[in-house]
């Protein structure tokens, strides 16, 4: 990694609501050379969900292809995710790093850790629920997933938290401004 481009990694428990965070940093520092950043798009074997576009969201994978992957070293990490795999692919977040923009990457606990082994100077950040509670509202409110798989994406929830001991910084996501704009102090720190 140059010198001059940053790699920063997000994690956090299912419905603490990275999507949103992710969307807004986007949008947020869309402008000038040293401000880019771009969202890794990651593989993954889940089926699609309504609304999801191949290629925009994810690259939609069968689990033979994204193994074939694998054999082949594509994957910078790879994890398997509530019964999935999915992973980050390597000449994706290369090119980009590469090509001077900043890159972020929205990935479980697991695939952080491998990320921090690789590249130690990727910035590890962590958004947590305000509580548990909020967290089970969040997930129930966004009608994206059946009551099993809800059930058990919660039954990962303290595990989840626990790996919070291994990020660079651990931010609340209460009010999402604020998540952002803490998020932005973080960055520009980097740029
Ligand atoms: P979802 O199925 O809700 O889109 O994502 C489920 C989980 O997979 C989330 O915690 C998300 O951060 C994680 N995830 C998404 N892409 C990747 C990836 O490329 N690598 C790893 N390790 N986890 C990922």
């Amino acid at each position: 990694m140059s010198k001059q481009t940053a790699l920063y990694v997000i994690s956090g428990p299912s419905g603490v609501g990275k999507g949103t965070v992710c969307k807004a940093l986007l949008a947020d520092l869309g402008e000038g050379p040293n401000r880019s950043l771009t969202l890794s798009i990651s593989a993954t074997t889940r089926p699609m969900r309504p609304g999801e576009v191949d290629g925009v969201n994810y690259h939609f994978l069968s689990q033979e292809e994204f193994l074939r992957r694998v054999g082949n070293g594509e994957f910078l990490e790879y994890a398997t995710v509530y019964g999935n795999y999915y992973g980050t692919l390597r000449s994706a977040v290369q090119d980009e790093l590469t090509a001077g923009r900043n890159v972020l990457l929205e990935i479980d606990t697991d695939g952080a850790r491998q990320i921090k082994k690789l590249m130690p100077e990727a910035e590890l950040i962590f958004l947590a629920p305000p509580s548990p509670e909020e967290l089970l509202r969040r997930l129930q409110g966004r009608n994206t997933d059946s009551a099993a798989e809800i059930a058990r994406r919660q039954q990962c929830l303290e595990a989840e938290l626990a790996q919070q001991v291994y990020y660079d910084y651990v931010v609340v996501n209460d009010v999402v401004e604020d998540t952002v704009a803490q998020i932005r102090q973080i960055m520009a720190k980097g740029l």
